[in-house]
């Protein structure tokens, strides 16, 4: 197939490229360069330096390739950036998924593999989350990626809806060599502070109901996301899947995970941050029956093993 990735530069958009490549795909990347890399890409794949809510550039694009399908992953991502400025999350993950579902179907594309979160859970009612979950997003990340969905599937496309929960991790062949910019989340941070970054790090509430008293999530790694990307484009039916191990790791447990692989390193307890749900996971049966896709990397220092060559 000829696979257009929408944020084929960014942090899991590299991974899905690379993924495609190696399965025998051909792949067209559309990235605006505002977080991704372009390092992070093969220089011989056809590249548009583009902002998904450029009509004339998109119709340009389609004009230029013949695409067989969409892997869109280009948003704004970040939780606590998009309660400050809800315009530009708005603008690029609702009004840019709208101009390039307009512009694919101009172009006569079908189908759709969708970047879409467990931020759509909110704070999840139940766990393990299965994808009938009741959809409750308390962030405008969140409503976004619930918008986004729902938009693709009122355009008519085919649409395999991923709902992705902690991403973490980097190719562990090194083929991805410069980690993301500015990292928000809990696992860079571990190996900024792991390689002296960063002075310490901070665990964000300890008196959680859950086993260690610190928030529990799914930590699902990078390469094994990118296989599920390429499985759904053999889907021919809508679907959502949820995309995560189906286990929770606590966050103290993840910086003894980071202390084994970057050895000793200060750590702090700190007040919870507001709006963090206590503990949830996946169900990830769905992806497992439907794309027979199960998470190869479930240990947590292996999964910090493969980050460290980035931060070193
Ligand atoms: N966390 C932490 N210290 C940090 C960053 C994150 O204790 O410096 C915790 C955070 O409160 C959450 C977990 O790590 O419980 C994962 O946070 P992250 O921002 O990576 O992802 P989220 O689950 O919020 O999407």
């Amino acid at each position: 197939m000829n696979v257009l990735v929408t944020g084929g530069a960014g942090y899991i958009g590299s991974h899905v490229v690379l993924a495609l490549l190696d399965a025998g795909h051909s792949v067209v990347v559309i990235d605006d360069l505002s977080t991704g890399c372009s390092d992070n890409l093969p220089s011989d794949i056809p590249f548009f330096h583009v902002d998904i809510r450029d009509e004339q550039a998109l119709r340009a694009c389609f004009e230029k390739h013949s695409i067989d399908a969409i892997i869109h992953l280009a948003a704004k991502k970040a939780v606590g950036e998009s309660m400050k400025h809800p315009e530009l999350y708005f603008s690029v993950n609702v009004e840019g998924t709208r101009v390039l579902a307009q512009e694919a179907r101009r172009a006569g594309v079908k189908t759709f593999v969708f970047s879409s979160s467990a931020a759509v859970y909110g704070n999840p009612s139940e766990s393990p989350v299965t994808e009938h979950t009741p959809l409750a997003p308390e962030s405008v990340y969140g409503v976004t990626k619930k918008m986004g969905e729902e938009l693709l599937l009122w355009f008519g496309f085919t649409l395999v809806n991923l709902r992705y929960f902690n991403v973490v991790g980097y190719d562990p062949s090194g083929r991805i060599t410069v980690p993301e910019k500015q990292p928000q989340n809990l696992f860079p941070i571990l190996c900024e502070t792991g390689v002296g970054v960063r002075e310490r790090v901070q665990i964000f509430g300890t008196d959680y109901d859950t086993r260690d008293g610190t928030c529990e999530r799914d930590y699902v790694h990078v390469t094994d996301l990118a296989t599920a990307h390429v499985r759904a484009l053999s889907l021919d039916e809508s679907i959502t899947l949820n995309l995560g191990i189906g286990r929770a790791l606590s966050v103290r447990e993840c910086v003894y995970a980071a202390q084994e692989v970057f050895g000793e390193f200060a750590v702090e307890d700190a007040p919870r941050r507001p709006g963090d749900p206590a503990a949830y996971y996946a169900n990830p049966s769905r992806a497992q029956n439907v794309l027979g896709w199960e998470a190869q990397i479930t240990d947590p220092v292996e999964m910090i093993t493969t980050m460290k060559p980035l931060y070193e």
